[in-house]
């Protein structure tokens, strides 16, 4: 990737202040944009990192969500064993159990915060639902006939 060169450094610097994303600009001007993606080996490879970092990014955010979720979820079902627990362990049950929820929801918080911030500045959103058109393609392709001639009756 360093080894081959921008084909116009000035249209690539203006791409890599965006991160090379042309998506929040007008059609007129994003046709000149899309032209040197083409034309530029460079430019089109950082483009697409770029793009699989945001999607990255998103993945991860709602992941942690998701996860503090969980936490959530599995210290609402350990409520009934915490006697047990906490006894052994020589804990103050309420203490404990209410810094363990506040820990999970601050990281809940936390995390969708940092989804949606991911979402609003990325184009993460278009990418992804680019990859999934695409795979929802894929996957039609592959469908036996049988089945496709039951969807588009
Ligand atoms: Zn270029």
């Amino acid at each position: 990737m360093a080894t081959t060169r921008c084909t116009d450094p000035v249209i690539g610097a203006i791409l890599a202040s965006w991160r090379y994303d042309i998506s929040g600009i007008t059609p007129e001007m994003r046709r000149d944009y899309e032209q040197h993606f083409a034309e530029c080996a460079r430019c089109s490879a950082r483009q697409s990192f770029h793009r699989s970092l945001d999607g990255a990014l998103a993945v991860l955010t709602s992941l942690s969500a998701l996860f503090f979720l969980f936490a959530l979820a599995v210290l609402k079902h350990i409520k009934p064993l915490e006697h047990v627990a906490f006894k052994i362990l020589g804990l103050d049950i309420s203490d404990m159990y209410h810094m363990l929820i506040s820990a999970g929801v601050a990281g809940l918080c936390f995390s969708v915060m940092a989804f949606a911030l991911v979402l609003m500045a990325t184009p993460a959103p278009s990418y992804l639902s680019g990859i999934a058109v695409e795979r929802a393609k894929l996957i039609e392709e592959r469908l036996p006939a049988r089945i496709k001639s039951m969807r588009f009756r």
